[in-house]
């Protein structure tokens, strides 16, 4: 596992600098009203989270459609949804067949993620993941079939390459369980 991303503040970087892109592309589609969208971001205390990229991480990007009021948060591949906890965290966190390894539990002390939080993302994982209108859609473009026991880290294993090019693409197709009404897939997983 990689979990070296975890401490390294470049790859966070180039994670903002997707979300700037999602965010523009949010934008730019305007509201389903014809109205013009306005920057109205969420504030975020963001966990497990590198001192050096704080700064970058406090905010989600959102939007306000300044005719009907209507909220337009982008994808991201920086949070998972709204938990608190960035999403690169709890996608190498929970992987791995025991949270046990020392590895995890050493992180977990340098994060400050406690045990029961990692536990409860394996069990998303296990649980409420393959239920997602995401997965359900993407699921039959894997051949052969993800082992969804071994979930996260038998979705991880499916996007080849160096570490931080495969988490980031990782990250990109998970990002439509990142808003509420996903509206189009991610080609090329
Ligand atoms: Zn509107």
């Amino acid at each position: 596992m990689c979990h070296a991303l975890l401490q390294d503040s470049r790859f966070f970087r180039l994670l903002l600098q997707i979300d700037i892109e999602l965010a523009a592309q949010s934008r730019a589609g305007g509201c389903q009203c014809g109205g013009v969208l306005h920057c109205a971001n969420y504030p975020r205390k963001p966990r497990a989270c590198l001192n050096e990229i704080r700064e970058d991480y406090e905010w989600r990007f959102s939007f306000c459609c300044h005719l009907c009021r209507k909220r337009a948060t982008s994808m991201s591949v920086r949070f998972l949804g709204r938990r608190v906890y960035l999403g690169l965290a709890v996608v190498l966190m929970s992987a791995g067949r025991t949270e046990a390894s020392p590895e995890v539990a050493e992180l977990s002390k340098l994060l400050a993620v406690p045990v029961r939080t990692i536990q409860r993302w394996r069990s998303w994982w296990a649980a409420q993941f393959p239920a997602t209108p995401l997965w359900q859609a993407a699921c039959a473009r894997f051949m052969p079939p993800v082992d969804l026991s071994q979930l996260p880290g038998s979705l991880i294993e499916r996007f080849a390459g160096p570490a931080a090019e495969s988490l980031m693409r990782l990250l990109v197709f998970l990002s439509p369980l990142t808003v509420r009404h996903p509206v189009t897939l991610n080609e090329g997983c």
